[in-house]
């Protein structure tokens, strides 16, 4: 199933203008079977995605995009975070020390937030997202050629704020994932694989 793994909704995120409602009617549209909120330095929205996947059925996972000293990173399955910026090392160590996973967002991004050249030397990454729905072809294709030197996980995602970004680009897992649980699951086994949306389907990106 394909899941968008990086989003951003305008509660928590304040450089967003998606609403939930909004994010998940174009995730059903194209296909997705589930959706993760990952705002910027917070996971105010993890109660609000609970009680909303209660009442609809539809998984809405909460991550974090925390933006470290030297880029920004995606972790989930973590209940603790740091309130001030931090090392990328000091906050991977953290996620680790809780079971988390993470994966290091846009990391050639030419905004001066992704990890650059820090990836050779940060330790317990799980993934790289090689293809992000905000940025240029260029540094994907970078991105993805350290994935592969380092051998790393990789995967896609929108990192949308604006509705035509919904699902642009996002993860294909092999597993059907209903539960947070599942997820995590899923992500540590490392099958999964990065895709884009074009006419109208998804198609894995190799
Ligand atoms: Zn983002």
């Amino acid at each position: 199933m394909f899941i968008d793994v990086h989003m951003h909704e305008m509660t928590y995120s304040k450089d967003s203008f998606l609403k939930l409602d909004e994010i998940v009617r174009i995730a059903k549209e194209k296909g997705l079977g589930a959706i993760c909120i990952t705002d910027h330095d917070s996971m105010g929205f993890k109660e609000l995605a609970k009680e909303y996947t209660r009442k609809t059925g539809y998984p809405v996972f909460v991550g974090i995009e925390f933006f470290s000293l030297q880029g920004d990173i995606v972790a989930f399955g973590i209940d603790n975070y740091p309130k001030e910026r931090v090392s990328a090392q000091e906050f991977i160590d953290m996620v680790k020390a809780q079971g988390g996973v993470c994966f290091a967002a846009h990391p050639f991004r030419n905004n001066r937030r992704g990890l650059e050249e820090h990836l050779r030397e940060v330790k317990g990454l799980d993934g790289l997202e090689v293809l992000n729905g905000s940025t240029s072809k260029e540094a994907c294709k970078k991105a993805a050629e350290y994935a592969k030197e380092l051998g790393l996980f990789t995967l896609g995602a929108s990192d949308c704020h604006v509705p035509e970004k919904v699902g642009v680009c996002v993860t294909y897992f092999p597993e059907e994932i209903r539960t947070f649980e599942e997820f995590l699951a899923a992500f540590c086994k490392g099958d999964m694989k990065p895709a884009y949306y074009e006419d109208g389907e998804y198609k894995i990106f190799t």
